[in-house]
């Protein structure tokens, strides 16, 4: 998959957006075209793609182990 800058005047794909597209997205196969989206719906995108992928809290090693004192 590659994304550049989108070369054509071409409106954004995303759904009710009135934009002028300003990047392309080749999906090569997936859908015939390229698919186009101005700066809006990439930043909407990548604040979708942070909610699904949300970081996963980075586990203590030594969580959970009782330290055992010697008397
Ligand atoms: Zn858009």
């Amino acid at each position: 998959m590659k994304m550049e800058m989108c070369k054509h005047q071409l409106k954004c794909d995303f759904y009710g957006c009135k934009n002028m597209a300003k990047y392309s997205f080749s999906t090569k196969g997936f859908i015939r075209k390229d698919l186009v989206f101005c700066d809006d719906c990439m930043k909407k995108m990548f604040e979708c793609f942070s909610k699904t992928m949300v970081p996963k809290p980075i586990e203590a090693p030594f969580k959970g182990r009782k330290k055992k004192e010697r008397v």
